[in-house]
């Protein structure tokens, strides 16, 4: 990666990683000319249920998606803090580290929907744009929606003009499919072989993860 390229970031409990969290964001840096995206296993938030699987089994199933996709790297900083982690001290650490490189911080249409709840969320944009890719069953808000108009851009052709600041919303092909429904999955001795790579379906078979 060179000193000025862009830098990617993507957030997520990833309890467990899933082709839903890959597909789309290989798609969108692809469009955004992003050569690496940086995966941030959060601690488990508030308002989830407490993980299936522990931190050490997360990391391992994401580095064994890191050595598949040579885009993705792992970035373990918020699983390291001690206390609560939250994306704006994120955000500034990383702009402290990496001075004038634009950081581009994908999210799903969900999340997109909860932002307005995100802690000091207008300063997030401050520091990075936000890269949305289309999840089934969330379509964006209406009042997400009008709160952002000012910000969003739909299907952009190129990349924005401001360093910060804007909402990029993509027509990524969507891929049906969440971590809660394949932690259902393995409950009910159902087939994950098709959601997600086979090194990560391996692990948890080989784990007996989310049984
Ligand atoms: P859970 O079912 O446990 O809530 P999840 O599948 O939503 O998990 P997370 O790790 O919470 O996965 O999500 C991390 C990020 O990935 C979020 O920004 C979320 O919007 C996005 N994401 C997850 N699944 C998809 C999907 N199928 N399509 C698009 N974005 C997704």
């Amino acid at each position: 990666m060179t000193e000025k390229s862009e830098l990617g970031i993507f957030g997520g409990t990833f309890d467990p990683i899933h082709y839903g969290h890959i597909k789309p964001v290989q798609e969108a840096a692809k469009k955004l000319s992003i050569a690496k995206v940086y995966l941030l296993p959060n601690q488990q938030p508030v308002h989830k249920p407490n993980a299936s699987a522990d931190s050490d089994q997360r990391l391992a199933m994401l580095r064994l998606v890191c050595a598949e996709y040579p885009m993705f790297s792992l970035d373990t900083r918020e699983l390291e803090r001690p206390e609560k982690s939250y994306s704006l001290l994120t955000l500034q650490e990383l702009v402290a580290q990496h001075p004038g490189r634009r950081i581009y911080f994908f999210i799903g249409m969900d999340s997109l929907n909860t932002l307005p709840d995100w802690y000091q969320s207008e300063r997030l944009f401050d520091y990075c744009h936000f890269v949305v890719t289309r999840r089934p069953g969330h379509p964006l808000a209406p009042a997400v929606q009008s709160k952002f108009a000012h910000r969003i851009i739909e299907t952009p052709q190129q990349p924005p003009k401001n360093e910060t600041g804007n909402i990029l919303i993509f027509d990524t092909n969507q891929v049906d499919v969440s971590s809660t429904r394949i932690r259902q999955y393995l409950r009910q001795q159902c087939s994950i072989e098709q959601l997600m790579p086979a090194a990560v379906a391996a692990y948890i078979n080989a784990e007996k993860l989310y049984q």
